[in-house]
């Protein structure tokens, strides 16, 4: 699949629920209204859309959400797209907050899945607590360790947040290099209403690292994920350290992603609006891939998120609905 821009489209991001039983405050507002059930896509149809997508060449799954792991018949789900590894797909991976990971950790790996990404902001249980509103860090912890002992390599993302996690970036670098996680920092970006300015809490990553920079020496290194991040190797440190700077440098021009929400509907781009919707063609015996076609060729070349003092957000959208 190649979009207007002549860019590659092989990486599927599905979001299997817009639910969470956490309620991160630049993700979510206390008060969530989440998707009925008739308007979520049953796990049969996920994994028809998936297999869809993998003979138009998708290689990679992500598995995100919401929590992914708060899903009922994930499992079956995992099993199903674990299946299709070896024949068209490359790899499935899994975004989650880890709260439900010791329990999921074996099934994941004997679904064929080799690495997670846990996002994880601080490691101080009370600012762990404020950041997510509702969350336990003992039990992110507990589920992390799980998921090495699964055999499962983690790299941690943690959100850049000025005022609540600035002074987390040295001890949580220290933890991932005891733990052998790698390290992604992510900018806050302006998606769905959360209750309140997240001009208050953006941070630039190059602000953020300051400290780091400070006392190690950060070299880059030539990692084509096609993803977002770019990465660097620290100095006396076996972290690598991925940035994801989506406000203080874009990274559109390399995008090789393709979003579908638990409704169903495709998002070309996490800040914009513009989507097709694949349930109705499902459920009526449309024609999936004209929308996929339909849904590629409106690709956006970029995204346009700003943030400015009391702006609103880009998209009014959250994360967790579009899939993060
Ligand atoms: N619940 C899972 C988790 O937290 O890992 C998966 C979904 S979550 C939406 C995926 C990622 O998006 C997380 O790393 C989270 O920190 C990030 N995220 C959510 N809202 C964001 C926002 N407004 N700006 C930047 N990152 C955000
Ligand atoms: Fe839930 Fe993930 Fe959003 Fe936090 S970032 S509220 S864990 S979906």
């Amino acid at each position: 699949m190649t979009d207007g821009f002549g860019r590659r489209v092989d990486y599927l991001r599905l979001s299997v629920t817009d639910r969470c039983d956490l309620r991160c405050r630049y993700c979510m507002a206390e008060d969530m209204v989440f998707l009925p059930k008739s308007a979520v896509l049953s796990i049969e149809e996920m994994a028809t859309l998936s297999e869809r997508f993998v003979a138009r060449g998708v290689r990679r799954i992500r598995l995100t959400g919401g929590e992914p792991l708060v899903r009922r018949g994930v499992d079956e789900l995992a099993g199903r797209l674990g299946g299709l590894i070896g024949r068209g797909l490359d790899e499935l991976t899994l975004t989650t907050n880890a709260m439900r990971l010791a329990e999921y950790a074996p099934m994941l790996a004997e679904a064929g899945v080799r690495r997670i990404n846990v996002s994880l902001d601080t490691l101080d249980p009370d600012a762990f607590r404020r950041i997510t509103r509702v969350g336990d860090l003992s039990i992110a912890l507990r589920g992390i360790d799980a998921a090495r002992e699964a055999g499962l390599a983690v790299k941690i993302n943690m959100v850049a947040l000025a005022g609540l996690n600035e002074d987390q970036l040295l001890p949580m670098l220290g933890w991932c290099a005891a733990s052998g996680c790698d390290l992604t920092l992510i900018e806050t970006m302006p998606l769905g209403e959360v209750a309140e300015d997240r001009s208050d809490h953006y941070v630039a990553l190059h602000q953020f690292i300051a400290p780091l920079r400070d006392r190690h020496a950060l070299f880059p290194i030539d990692r084509r994920t096609g993803g977002p991040a770019r990465y660097f190797g620290i100095e006396g440190s076996p972290v690598t350290l991925g940035l994801i700077t989506p406000l203080s440098d874009n990274f559109c021009a390399s995008c090789n992603r393709i979003r579908l929400t638990v409704e169903g509907r495709i998002y070309m781009c996490l800040g914009r609006d513009d989507h097709v919707d694949l349930r109705a063609a499902l459920r009526d015996g449309g024609d999936v891939d004209g929308l996929i076609d339909r849904a590629l060729a409106g690709k956006p070349r970029a995204h346009d998120f700003q943030i400015a003092r009391k702006s609103q957000p880009a998209v009014a959208r959250h994360m967790s609905a579009t899939g993060g």
